[in-house]
């Protein structure tokens, strides 16, 4: 590849809280009807004053904090101007200078179980603005919207590929949902992106002369669209030996497709200076600390913790700590489990049959009917050889539908494992009296013995330790009797 991508993000988040950012109003507007959750303030009509929300600026300090960055326990609110219809007061309320949170980082996974450090260049807070719908002959406003808290992350140009962009904005909602900053639902616009993107030549390490901006892309999988396609225009236009505009581009639809929509505003043009309504906030390391001892485990203090206190590998520990509610299902199955063999397992069958069906169904782990407690009995059943393999995904099946204990299910459905070596013999004899043909072409086909195996395991229901029939077969062809 003779250009190498070089991207940064910058990520708006809506804070879950129920007021806006600077009134009363309700903050969720989400199907609303237009202009239902407005007063002075949202509305921005003059001499209206703000009032910040605490709880918002919590959530960005959480968030700040979650993402291992600096506070600024001396902050303040400015004031960006700009003008749109759907800014009335032709001034976005926003931070500059002393964001809450600054100089954060993130580790992201890699393939092969690398990570890369992405660097978090700082997190503030500011509020949203209100929705503008085009009609053909209109544009109505609605200011339901309008106030409604936003925390936006920014991070450093470091990402390289479009695997670590798409990488990171998982781990970032990831880490959102987990702390309970956000529901982070991209559908309802509560996560939304913005690209800075340019090339260079493979092997430069300077930044490029230029870099383009995509608004307002509303989920990962467009993201991943106009990274793709950004690259392939931008070095169509840099093989010319031009450099590419450096500018704001937007989107129509979901394919990714991007147009130009305005010159790049340097941050100049938007005249910061200091929300002249709100007084400065003050925080103490207290205060501080308390909000940190909030976060709880951060997923991947907990996929470490999987690591190294039960033994799991990293792949099965990212998918159990996917979820908070994914990882408390099992933690709560594990729970005065001292055997590591029994961990594992209970996650494999967790993530490999449970979280499987439950997809399937398009069931969700609240509803599930399947206690975690219940899945251990199971794994300690089939770990004893009380059922064989395929009998366990049999009942793991049963017990999905309808809660039922794995004793009794393997009681009533008579699917104890046959431990019984006499009878297994049997079966060994019966099965190679009635394959005379495999037996004589075992010679020549080395393969022809499994398919015995094969045969006896079905004649016993697969109630059977394949181990033991193998050890059986084995005996009885080399015992030479036939
Ligand atoms: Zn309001
Ligand atoms: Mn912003």
């Amino acid at each position: 590849m003779k250009y190498e991508i070089v991207i940064g993000l910058e990520i708006h988040i809506q804070a879950k809280t129920k007021s806006k950012m600077f009134c009363r109003c309700d903050a969720k507007y989400f199907n609303a009807a237009p202009n239902s959750h407005v007063c002075p303030v949202c509305l921005g009509l003059p001499g209206a004053l703000p009032v910040p929300n605490k709880k918002a600026i919590e959530q960005c300090i959480r968030l700040s904090l979650a993402l291992g960055c600096n506070i600024n326990m001396f902050s303040k609110f400015d004031r960006k101007n700009y003008f749109y219809p759907d800014l009335p007061k032709a001034y976005q309320i926003s931070q500059y200078d002393l964001p809450f949170g600054y100089e954060g980082n993130v580790n992201i996974d890699l393939s092969g179980s690398r990570e890369k450090q992405i660097r978090i260049t700082r997190v503030h807070m500011e509020e949203d603005t209100g929705k503008s719908i085009h009609s053909e002959t209109k544009t109505l406003l609605d200011f339901n919207k309008s106030g409604v808290p936003l925390v936006e992350v920014v991070t450093e140009p470091d990402f390289s590929d479009v695997k670590e962009v798409l990488s990171f904005a998982k781990r970032l909602k990831q880490i959102v949902k987990y702390i309970g900053v956000s529901d982070a639902d991209m559908e309802k616009g509560q996560m939304r992106f913005e690209l800075n993107m340019s090339l260079r030549k493979t092997g430069e390490t300077s930044l490029p002369k230029y870099k383009v901006e995509v608004k307002n892309i509303g989920s990962i999988s467009v993201l991943e669209k106009v990274i793709t396609y950004e690259y392939n225009r931008q070095q169509e236009i840099l093989e010319k030996g031009e450099i590419p505009v450096q500018e704001t581009r937007g989107l129509r639809d979901l394919s990714g497709v991007t147009y130009s929509q305005r010159v790049k505003e340097e941050a100049n043009d938007y005249r910061y200076f200091p929300e002249p309504d709100i007084p400065p906030i003050i925080y103490t390391e207290k205060e501080i600390q308390e909000l940190r001892q909030t976060l709880g485990e951060l997923p991947s203090e907990k996929k470490a913790r999987y690591i190294n206190d039960y033994g799991v590998d990293a792949a099965l520990a990212e998918t159990l700590t996917a979820t908070k509610a994914k990882a408390e299902w099992f933690e709560k199955a594990i729970e005065g489990v001292e055997d590591k063999e029994v961990i594992v397992a209970v996650g494999k069958w967790f993530v490999g049959e449970v979280v499987a069906l439950m997809k399937a169904s398009k069931s969700k782990l609240s509803q599930l009917k399947i206690q975690p407690k219940q899945l251990v009995a199971l794994v300690q059943l089939l770990k004893s050889s009380k059922i064989s393999a395929p009998s366990a995904k049999q009942v793991v099946v049963a017990m999905f539908e309808s809660g039922i204990d794995p004793e009794t299910y393997i009681r009533e459905n008579g699917l104890e494992m046959v431990n019984d070596e006499s009878a297994i013999q049997a079966v060994v004899e019966k099965v190679v009296a009635s394959n005379p043909k495999v037996v004589a072409d075992m010679q020549k086909n080395p393969n022809a013995y499994k398919f015995l195996i094969g045969q006896a395991m079905k004649e016993l229901q697969g109630k059977a330790n394949p181990q033991q029939v193998d050890k059986l077969i084995l005996a009885r062809l080399t015992s030479g009797s036939n």
